[in-house]
């Protein structure tokens, strides 16, 4: 095994962690109404609706600082978060790598 397939695998490895992440994301954030119209249909009550809110929400705070540190394995940096700008986007904010550019043929 020489040196660039060592890069190769440390590189797809933070390309998974970073797609992986914003899977997580992107389901919670589609969760939402769903399992509130669940929830609902189970026990309208505002305490049982708030708890399941409230656990949402604490979800949702969780994967999103998942996503905002996953890292972008070409640059290094931060892939969604430049400086204090959180942006969910489909390319690197520093070096504009494409999430998809490993799928290449
Ligand atoms: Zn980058």
């Amino acid at each position: 095994m020489n040196s660039s397939q060592i890069d190769t695998s440390a590189y797809d490895a933070v390309m998974k962690k970073t797609k992986r992440r914003r899977f997580y994301f992107f389901t919670t954030v589609l969760m939402y109404v769903p399992v509130l119209y669940i929830t609902y249909q189970i026990n309208p009550s505002n305490r049982v609706m708030g708890t399941v809110f409230a656990l949402w929400v604490v979800l949702l705070v969780i994967v999103t600082f998942l996503a905002a540190l996953s890292k972008c394995p070409r640059c290094g940096n931060y892939f969604h978060l430049h400086g204090m700008t959180l942006l969910i986007l489909r390319t690197c904010l520093h070096c504009q790598l494409h999430i998809n550019a490993d799928k290449k043929p």
